[in-house]
């Protein structure tokens, strides 16, 4: 029933707007007290009324249970003097008296009907024992009241048994009078009570209207600041500081704004990077082949020569593509890894016997040191696009009697792959950008010897994939280190 009520609230789309509920809270807060005071003041007034009329004929009903006694009314009604005052009494307050002896017997009712009859009340007899009654009867709209009649026992009645000074219920008085000025002077209060409270009612509701306006307004101003940014108005960063909330969600809303322009500007770079790459070896291959056509009488040794370089830009081509579609790859793969128990020491062997014949081919000694088995979480065809391109980088970069050492350690919850030559090194500067896409320290060097400026990015996406880490350090003229570090286990996030 609750989850129902929930869902049906959720349902109702004005329910879902924080004015509608700022409007609601504000207007109940100020409306409920209205109400409460109302309440509060009618019955107060009710009940204060009520008690200065019992009071009052509490005190003129005491009086006149004296005089009955003096005037021995229980034994003789004919009393004018009583009489009289019983007439006045309930003329006054608009109500009946009836005079009950000690044996039941109603000895005198001011309207004159059960008079010589008996009457029993559980009210006067409770009064006989001692607990006379004042009960106030809302809805016939009348008071009752016992009164004991009582007569202290004098010296000359006095016996043992009933010593001076005792009092003796002779009998009771049991009184009615109407509540009917206190009725209409409620009904004027009300009426009174229900205009100022419909005059508040409006007041509230239009107070509080403007107040949950006033309140919601800075919010208002962010969608209207997001949507001016949105329509491409403005490329400044938004601000409303009129509330710590506002702040906060145009601050988020800035660093995405930031971060998406970041993140724009790369790949606008990245575009232009991609096609000014791709482009380079169809311009030499579009040269090459003008050239030829443009001869009359070519050579066959010559139209070799030239088709032997515009395979080899074909190639360089190829790689390139080859290269980004890796990269586009292991973007998408995050979840992708096909994660099995690897031999890292076979692995590496396994890379090193490739690659040794283009290390030979520049006079470079390919080493590897392996202190320990290491049999480690990882996917193996990324692992290997790993040690590869470091690897081959390392041969690439290297210097005629140059040396790599490839060095595999780890300890119970880490491996390393150390990979170190003593090739031209990387200039401080170019440090921190090599693992950007396409950047390479020498532009031309790195393209006579086929590098596509991709590798390195590559390679610290695969080292990313495994939660590892990727670091550099180099001396321009010594050498260059790469050291990468996973964990043992792969642990899924
Ligand atoms: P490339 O295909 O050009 O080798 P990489 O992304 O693999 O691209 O490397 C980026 C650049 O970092 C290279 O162009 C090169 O200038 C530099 N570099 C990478 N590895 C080494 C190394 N072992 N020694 C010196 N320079 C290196």
């Amino acid at each position: 029933m609750a989850d129902k009520l929930k869902n049906f609230m959720k349902n109702i789309r004005i329910w879902r707007s924080l004015k509608v509920r700022l409007f609601i809270i504000i207007f109940l807060v100020g409306i409920i007290p209205v109400f409460i005071i109302r309440a509060g003041i009618l019955d107060n007034y009710e009940n204060r009324a009520v008690d200065v009329r019992r009071s009052d004929v509490q005190k003129q009903l005491k009086i006149i249970a004296n005089h009955l006694i003096t005037y021995n009314y229980l034994q003789d009604t004919s009393s004018a003097v009583i009489n009289a005052e019983l007439e006045q009494l309930s003329n006054l307050y608009n109500g009946r008296v009836l005079i009950v002896n000690g044996n039941l017997k109603v000895m005198k009712d001011t309207y004159g009907i059960i008079e010589g009859k008996t009457i029993i009340s559980e009210e006067v007899i409770k009064c006989f024992k001692g607990s006379p009654i004042a009960n106030y009867d809302k809805t016939n709209g009348f008071i009752e009241i016992t009164t004991p009649i009582i007569e202290t026992v004098s010296s000359q009645m006095a016996t043992e048994t009933m010593p001076e000074g005792t009092e003796l219920i002779r009998g009771v008085m049991l009184t009615s009078v109407s509540t009917d000025v206190i009725t209409a002077t409620m009904d004027i209060l009300s009426r009174k009570a229900l205009i100022m409270e419909i005059i508040m009612f409006a007041v509230i509701f239009i107070l509080s209207m403007g107040l949950a306006n006033f309140l919601i307004a800075p919010f208002d101003k962010v969608s209207k600041a997001i949507s001016e940014v949105k329509e491409g108005h403005t490329d400044e960063a938004i601000s409303v500081s009129d509330y710590i909330e506002t702040e906060n969600i145009v601050d988020a809303f800035n660093s995405l704004l930031k971060r998406m322009r970041v993140l724009d500007n790369s790949r606008q770079e990245f575009v232009a990077n991609v096609s000014h790459e791709l482009k380079t070896p169809i311009t030499s291959v579009k040269v090459l082949a003008d050239s030829l056509i443009a001869q009359k009488d070519v050579p066959v040794e010559l139209y070799q020569e030239f088709m032997v370089d515009i395979a080899q830009e074909i190639e360089r081509e190829d790689k390139i593509i080859n290269d980004l579609l890796a990269l586009v790859k292991m973007d998408k793969a995050a979840t992708s890894l096909n994660i099995t128990a690897v031999d890292m020491n076979q692995l590496a062997e396994i890379i090193l016997k490739r690659l040794r014949p283009i290390a030979r081919k520049s006079n470079v000694e390919l080493l590897l040191v392996s202190t320990r088995e290491i049999v480690a979480e990882v996917d193996e065809v990324k692992m290997s696009l790993i040690l590869s391109n470091l690897i081959e980088n390392a041969i690439k970069y290297n210097t005629e009697q140059g040396k790599v050492t490839v060095t595999l350690d780890a300890d119970h919850q880490y491996f390393t792959i150390e990979v170190a030559d003593t090739g031209i090194g990387i200039p401080e500067d170019s440090l921190a950008r090599i693992y950007e896409r396409f950047y390479r320290v020498d532009k031309s060097h790195s393209r006579e010897i086929g590098g596509t400026g991709l590798g390195l990015a590559i390679t610290k996406n695969a080292v990313q994939l495994h939660k590892g880490t990727i670091k550099v350090e180099s001396t321009v003229g010594e050498g260059t280190t790469f050291l990468v570090k996973f964990p043992l286990t792969y642990i899924a996030s």
